[in-house]
């Protein structure tokens, strides 16, 4: 039998809700399989600062480097509650940089994918969704300006001025690039490489790196484009990308415009891979604090990272593909919860833990 031990780190706002419903699917595939799950809680985020005083406290570092693999909820309050907090604890600031720089996981793989069934989902029109959205935005994650020398301060003269830089070297470029190409030539053998090369000096080194990975890779066609371009091309013919590799900050950005016109954030799961089989796995999205506590959270996005574990850290794809089949039917049978099921769109409302429900089922 294998065992594997997994660290459960539920978060802050939706982050507690949405991860009870992914544990629960957890213990479905475990009692199918071969396989135990040790699954171990500890605190992380806002709520860890105000019940550990460490928005990252040490039991929390341990338990991630022992285990084999992190689930992780959303973290971060509203922007007022945030303000309770010191800067250098901030949940993003203290832990969820931390997290991926102790894990190393350089490469974040992030799909978008509605399928055309379900287009009534999306707020593009039926013929912009097509034969549905199918791509995956592979972000670089322990890189770029989240992670360049920061400075705040008071020049000569009492103005106040920031200073924030955007730092990569060739080694950090060539990783996330193979990932890419790697998962390109595995799909439709196209990548497009999002960039910002006429203003900034990074993509600049980020093509030329790009053009020397690409000759290991003959079978994939590259696509230049423009960050600002490609956030057109997203809500205009999403159906043009497949792969979509970018920096740091870039990946933000479009990822959460990918949520966007699948009709929800909660749509959203991702893969954050490190080196030496290091991973975590969370929702691309935040703590939404507007709906914590609610019910009213869709878990997919948990759920679906949770799949993405069986995946990449276990080798389990057969029962990673029936939860997302499992996901599926329950929104081909006409369900979802709030976010997806307005007034008039004929979708009926599920609570989080209603569809969690029937997930199992
Ligand atoms: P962060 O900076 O941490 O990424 P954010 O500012 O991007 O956070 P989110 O917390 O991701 O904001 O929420 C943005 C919107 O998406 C909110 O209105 C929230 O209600 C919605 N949302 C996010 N996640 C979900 C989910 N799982 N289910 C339903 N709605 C969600
Ligand atoms: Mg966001």
């Amino acid at each position: 039998m294998s065992k594997y031990k997994i660290a459960i780190l539920a978060g802050d706002g939706i982050g507690p809700e949405i991860m009870r419903e992914g544990v629960k699917v957890l213990k479905v595939i475990e009692q199918r399989n071969d396989v135990e799950f040790e699954l171990v809680e500890a605190p992380f985020g806002a709520s860890a600062y105000f019940s550990h005083g460490s928005s990252f406290p040490e039991q929390t570092q341990a338990l991630v480097d022992s285990a084999d693999a992190v689930v992780k909820g959303p973290i971060g309050l509203s922007h007022e509650e945030s303000k309770k907090i010191p800067v250098d604890q901030q949940p993003e600031r203290g832990a969820l940089l931390p997290l991926r720089k102790r894990l190393n996981t350089y490469a974040n793989f992030r799909p978008v994918y509605l399928p055309k069934s379900l287009a009534h989902f999306s707020p593009l029109k039926p013929e912009v969704v097509g034969e549905g959205i199918d791509l995956i935005m592979v972000r670089e994650l322990v890189g770029g300006l989240y992670f360049g020398h920061k400075e705040m301060g008071v020049d000569e003269n009492g103005v106040r001025y920031v200073r924030e830089q955007l730092e990569y070297d060739e080694n950090q470029i060539k990783a996330i690039l193979h990932e890419a190409f790697k998962l390109a030539g595995a799909r439709k053998k196209v990548l497009h490489n999002i960039h910002k090369s006429n203003v900034l000096k990074s993509s600049v080194l980020w093509n030329e790196v790009l053009e020397e990975v690409a000759q290991a890779y003959p079978e994939v066609n590259v696509v230049h484009t423009l960050v600002d371009a490609a956030a057109t091309a997203l809500c205009l013919n999403p159906g043009q990308f497949d792969v979509m590799v970018m920096e740091n900050m870039f990946g933000d950005i479009l990822s959460d415009q990918g949520g966007g016109i699948l009709g929800s954030l909660g749509l959203m799961p991702s893969a954050c891979l490190g080196t030496d089989g290091k991973a975590y796995y969370e929702p691309s999205h935040g703590s939404a604090p507007d709906i914590a506590g609610k019910q009213m959270a869709n878990p997919y996005s948990m759920i679906g990272s949770m799949a993405m574990m069986l995946e990449y850290s276990f080798g389990m794809q057969d029962e990673a593909k029936k939860v997302w089949q499992a996901m599926q039917s329950v929104f081909a049978d006409g369900y979802s919860t709030a976010d997806l099921s307005k007034p008039g769109s004929g979708v009926q409302m599920l609570s989080t833990e209603a569809f969690g429900d029937k997930v199992v089922e």
